[in-house]
């Protein structure tokens, strides 16, 4: 069994103008799809060769520098492209905008500690929220490609709303404007999924 690059439900230009297509072309076409193929070749010959990428990310200590890159790699960004969406942006309803509200005090509240963990992550990185292994939200980062499924976490939880904060995922349109590309990025968020990994978490 190898990992495959699953396609975009949405075209390049779906997230304009607050992503551009350009950057959704290069980065699901070539960043992902390098993860994805250095991940099959990570894994070639190995025990996990068959494992889900799930069960990889649990056990990521036990693997090679390469498995845990390309592994991150390709989870996160599969997770990334599903958590937007063109008739994406607003708020969440039901259990998880009560839930948001019970954690962080409102939904501004939530917002703006979700995005100061995005912009304060130096260098590249994810931020991300969870639901941790009680049952209750977090926010929290990672470095790289990293992500609060490995078992390395410092944080770990189960994610259901990331967001790249590598360059890669926003330097054409707003070069070091790191805190505008996440204000944009509020636009595009598809609470509709994300309360579907809200549930399915709980
Ligand atoms: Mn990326």
């Amino acid at each position: 069994m190898s990992f495959t690059l699953p396609d975009l439900t949405y075209g390049f230009n779906g997230l304009e103008p607050h992503i551009d297509a350009r950057t959704m072309e290069i980065h699901h076409d070539l960043h992902h799809n390098g993860y994805t193929n250095n991940l099959n070749k990570a894994l070639e010959g190995t025990d996990a060769a068959n494992s889900s990428i799930e069960d990889i990310l649990a056990n990521i200590s036990n693997h090679s520098g390469a498995v845990r890159n390309n592994g991150g790699g390709y989870y996160n960004h599969c997770m990334f492209w599903e958590v937007m969406s063109p008739n994406g942006g607003g708020e969440p309803t039901g259990a998880l905008a009560e839930d948001i509200t019970a954690k962080f005090g409102s939904f501004e509240a939530f917002k703006t500690e979700f995005s100061a963990a995005a912009a304060t992550r130096f260098g590249s990185g994810w931020a991300w929220l969870i639901v941790d292994a009680t049952g209750n939200l977090a926010v929290t980062s990672t470095a790289n490609q990293d992500n609060p499924v490995m078992d390395i976490a410092e944080v770990k939880g189960t994610p259901i709303l990331c967001v790249d904060v590598w360059e890669h995922a926003y330097y054409l349109k707003y070069q070091n404007r790191r805190p505008e590309y996440l204000t944009n990025f509020f636009n595009v968020i598809n609470w509709t999924e994300v309360s579907k990994r809200f549930e399915a978490a709980k």
